[in-house]
């Protein structure tokens, strides 16, 4: 018979940290398989002046917007993601160009100084003055 050491036992703290680290992770693992998806879908294309983007480095690089920020709660869902280039990212977060809908649909909407864009050929926008 040795001492019941069950009476003195501390019950474990939670481990919170794992649980963030894990969500973070598959907060990266979901965000990468959004990208790669919009990335087929727009064949690398900047859905709003349709220029090529493909390249390495902050300029030449497809740049994936959330049309709900994510800071407003928006998803990593296709839906949700358009590849655009650096111009046209720009004058999103600036307000030049304003993007809704759904990114999925062909019916995406955009607007330009509150004039409604024109679809372009295939999924881009065609803007005035814009190239
Ligand atoms: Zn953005
Ligand atoms: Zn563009």
């Amino acid at each position: 018979m040795g001492i019941d050491y069950s009476a003195f036992a501390i019950p474990k703290p939670a481990p919170r940290w794992k649980d963030k680290a894990k969500k973070l992770a598959d907060d990266k693992k979901a965000e990468r398989e959004c990208y790669a998806q919009v990335d087929r879908r727009d064949s690398h294309c900047c859905r709003v002046c349709r220029a090529r983007v493909g390249g390495v480095g902050m300029l030449q690089a497809v740049h994936h917007h959330h049309l709900v920020y994510r800071s407003r709660g928006g998803a990593h869902d296709t839906k949700n993601v358009v590849s655009l280039c650096v111009k046209c990212h720009s004058a999103v977060h600036n307000g030049e160009i304003r993007l809704s809908g759904d990114a999925d649909s062909r019916n995406h909407i955009g607007v330009l100084n509150g004039v409604k864009l024109e679809r372009g050929h295939e999924s881009g926008w065609k803007v005035e003055g814009w190239r």
